[in-house]
């Protein structure tokens, strides 16, 4: 180790800046963040600096360095990016035995500025020794994306409670009970800004410890259940909060739409279990339910990854019940659903001022079973996507143009949307069905028709002829 990281405490302590451009502004904002009272020593300021001396924020001495400025100093960076100044302020320092950072310059530094992720209180510092500025950051950046916005709160939340705690548990007991704080559904609610439902599994946790505490035993708490939609393929298009507890959960139950490519960011150790659902295998749906419950009842955190959206054609709202039903914990984590991820892909903009005012999702399973309005779905200017509906796509076709819908009517069929294999075909609902037959197109693909299936490039845009309004009765 190179250097030693240390975390100092500059509230309210004098810390000296020599220069007055935008290096030194950064360094500036950084100290004042740590609530360090920063001087500046420049003969002249720049804009943002000048604004932080009139407002009284910094304090400026506009002089050329000189080594008394160092006087009654705890901390100093030179910023001027002249060598021979920052060599100056560095020996002077040297001399006194105060900390002295040279921008750029680790030679000249007796201690240097890490990256930084801060979600304070937690601060996270990353650095390469001087080596390799550039790998630092990017290991910032990473770090930026797997570590959730609220871990602040997370903290705060704790802290606020660590007195409370301490008088309710006796010491060994505290740090498993803040383990399992951290790790189940307390923490994961502090982060999806549930504070509410976070106090309340917080006091269930408490109260359960202290009656583990009082019966001497070690019996495990409850598990919890993520609900995560996995979008629609392709793994950037997970959300961060998915990754997130992607990586947390011990157990993760996935099936037939979710591709490997998103599976393998799950945790390495975590258990992978294929609950496959073939489309109308209906009792799968029960079996899915009961390994939920079972294995949150033991403990576990489970991942429930499903493609898409859970909510949108995915069920989830019946497994929310019965989670609910066996008071088990559980978090809904929306993903993006492949009409999104499809019409993003197609370049079909699902609403368009001009073409399109309205979207409505239809099931294909609802095809047939009467329940759907099909004048209301052929009606023009308005953009309909049908899930699950390349095996019906010709009643499909056949319901619309009864209802009203013109031969010419825009369809565009997206198929495996954001993947590698992905496939647009368009078409009208004249020609779909055939183009569709002679490209073989196998399920998951959906079907978005209305004048907006047409939007792919000027020529197809102005052939699409929009009728008026109310042209269909
Ligand atoms: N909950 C999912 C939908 C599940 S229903 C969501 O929100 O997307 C399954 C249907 O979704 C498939 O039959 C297909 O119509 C559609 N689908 C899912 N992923 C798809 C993809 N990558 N490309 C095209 N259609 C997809």
């Amino acid at each position: 180790m190179d250097h030693l990281p240390v975390f100092l405490q500059l509230r309210g302590r004098p810390a000296l800046i020599v220069g007055g451009g935008h290096v030194a502004a950064r360094k500036v904002e950084l100290l004042l963040r740590s609530g360090a009272c920063v001087s500046v020593v420049a003969p002249e300021l720049f804009e943002e600096l000048t604004e932080r001396a009139q407002t009284g924020e910094i304090r400026h001495i506009a002089a050329p360095f000189d080594p008394c400025h160092l006087d009654c100093i705890e901390l100093v960076v030179a910023a001027t990016g002249d060598r021979e100044i920052n060599a100056a302020v560095s020996s002077a320092a040297r001399q006194r035995r105060i900390p002295v950072n040279v921008v750029d310059d680790a030679e000249l530094s007796t201690f240097i500025f890490p990256a930084i992720i801060d979600r304070s209180p937690i601060v996270v510092a990353v650095s390469s020794g001087g080596h390799a500025p550039v790998l630092a950051r990017y290991l910032r950046e990473q770090l930026e994306a797997l570590l959730p916005a609220r871990l602040g709160s997370l903290a705060r939340f704790m802290g606020e409670r660590r007195e409370a705690v301490k008088n309710a548990l006796r010491t060994v007991a505290r740090r498993p009970f803040w383990e399992r704080i951290v790790r189940g559904s307390v923490g994961s609610r502090v982060l999806a800004a549930d504070e509410t439902g976070a106090q309340s599994d917080f006091e269930r946790e408490l109260y359960a410890a202290q009656l583990t505490a009082s019966a001497g035993t070690g019996a495990g708490g409850l598990g919890e259940v993520y609900l995560i939609g996995a979008g629609p393929g392709d793994p950037d298009l997970l959300t961060l909060r998915a990754l997130q507890l992607l990586q947390q959960a011990d157990v993760v139950l996935y099936d037939r739409l979710v591709p490997d490519a998103v599976l393998e960011r799950a945790r390495r150790d975590a258990h992978r279990v294929f609950v496959g659902k073939e489309a109308g295998e209906a009792a799968a749906q029960g079996r899915i339910n009961a390994l939920l419950v079972e294995h949150a009842k033991r403990g576990l955190r489970v991942a429930r990854l499903k493609g898409g959206d859970p909510f949108i054609f995915g069920r989830g709202g019946e497994e929310i019940e019965v989670l609910s039903a066996h008071g088990i914990p559980y978090i809904v984590v929306p993903g993006i659903t492949a009409a999104l991820g499809a019409a993003a892909a197609a370049g079909i903009p699902l609403t368009h001022r001009k073409l399109s005012r309205s979207v409505t999702f239809v099931t294909g399973h609802a095809v047939d079973d009467g329940t759907l309005d099909w004048r209301h779905l052929a009606v023009p200017r308005q953009t309909v996507v049908f899930y699950m509906g390349v095996a019906q796509l010709s009643q499909i076709v056949g319901k619309l143009r009864s209802a009203g819908a013109p031969a010419g009517h825009p369809v565009a069929v997206i198929e495996r949307a954001t993947l590698p294999e992905q496939r647009i075909l368009r078409g009208t609902l004249e020609t779909i069905a055939a183009i569709v037959s002679a490209a073989k197109v196998t399920p998951p693909a959906l079907l978005i028709v209305g004048e907006v299936a047409a939007f792919a490039s000027a020529d197809a845009l102005l052939a699409t002829t929009v009728p008026e309004p109310g042209a269909i009765a």
